[in-house]
């Protein structure tokens, strides 16, 4: 598995790297030690570079898997917006996952220019922290092209986690091309660049083949996360990511599994799920929730939000 460079950041990570909310509760729900297991696979292939985030529920599973690998690189994620929340995010990381560095620390989901400046409280708390030795590089995450954009007026935001897929599924607020084209403005003035959801979050499953075609030649990219949730995942990932050709009946095996969300009968229309979707994906008919599944990341957001438990990955 070849290693590069994190942007400027001096960072080396596995070209393939790690999602872990797809083994947390909000999808998989494997144990933490089920998790360390898929994430050993990982290693044994050459993979270092592992994502979670405070939403995800997964430091547990990082914990366990960096006493196998204490020297993973690990990328988290959170919606803190000031010193206060910041401060709780971090201590919440750093204990969650028993080491007191954290490589990359994102700001989880930002939209716009305006929600930098609103979170640059936060920003500023994580800054400190790298100046301290105790975080390698801040930046943020997006499904906004217009978010990418913006952040090209911040050099201190080193990480830049966009979503970007052939289809250009999830991206808020325009197509590949475009997203495409700021990731390169943003990898040639030195910003590390990791992909999320190269395979739209399951809607591309299908045509994964291509898929992942497109996201390996894409030059400036430097590392692409993808979620995984089985030792057939990981291996059949990790031979691609390696240059090799997955065997056939893995191939098989991996073609006939589908996920999608399911909302279940007992919904009491409270709503909350639409609202937790940053895709737009469910709206209220007839008083319960309804998916559109044209839009739905199956990122299981709304599984977390829904008070009665009842959305589910199937
Ligand atoms: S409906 Fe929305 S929040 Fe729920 S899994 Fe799909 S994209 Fe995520
Ligand atoms: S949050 Fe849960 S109970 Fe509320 S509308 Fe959504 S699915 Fe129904």
């Amino acid at each position: 598995m070849e290693l590069r460079f994190l942007g400027n950041t001096g960072i080396r990570v596995s070209k393939l790297c790690f999602g872990t909310l797809t083994m947390g509760p909000f999808q998989r729900g494997l144990t933490p030690a089920q998790g360390a297991a898929l994430l050993e696979r990982a290693f044994m292939h050459g993979v270092n570079f592992l994502d979670t985030a405070e939403i995800y529920e997964t430091y547990p599973h990082v914990r366990e898997a960096l006493r196998i690998k204490p020297d993973a690189v690990v990328c988290t994620k959170s919606y803190s917006y000031d010193r206060e929340t910041a401060e709780a995010s971090f201590k919440k990381a750093v204990e969650g996952i028993g080491r007191e560095y954290i490589d990359v620390f994102l700001l989880h989901e930002q939209e716009s220019a305006h929600t930098i400046r609103g979170h640059r409280e936060a920003i500023e708390y994580f800054l400190k922290k790298k100046e301290e030795g105790l975080i390698g590089a801040v930046g943020l995450s997006t499904h906004y092209i217009g978010c990418m954009e913006a952040a090209l007026h911040y050099p201190e935001l080193e990480v830049l986690f966009p979503l970007i897929n052939k289809k250009g599924v999830g991206i808020a607020d325009g197509g590949p091309d475009e997203m495409l084209s700021v990731i390169a403005r943003a990898h040639e003035a030195g910003r590390g660049i990791i992909a999320m959801k190269p395979l739209g979050g399951g809607h591309l499953i299908a045509e994964r083949e291509e898929a992942l075609d497109f996201i390996l030649a894409q030059p400036n990219i430097d590392t692409i996360a993808i979620g995984m949730q089985s030792i057939d995942e990981v291996d059949y990932n990790c031979v691609r990511f390696s240059g090799g050709t997955p065997d056939g009946e893995l191939t098989r095996r991996l073609s006939s599994v589908r996920r999608r969300m399911l909302i279940q009968d007992w919904c009491q229309g409270c709503g909350t799920c639409v609202d937790a979707c940053r895709n737009h994906a469910i709206h209220m008919e007839g008083g319960i929730a309804r998916i559109d599944y044209s839009k739905c990341a199956t990122c299981g957001y709304c599984a977390r939000a829904c008070p009665e438990f009842n959305i589910k990955v199937i």
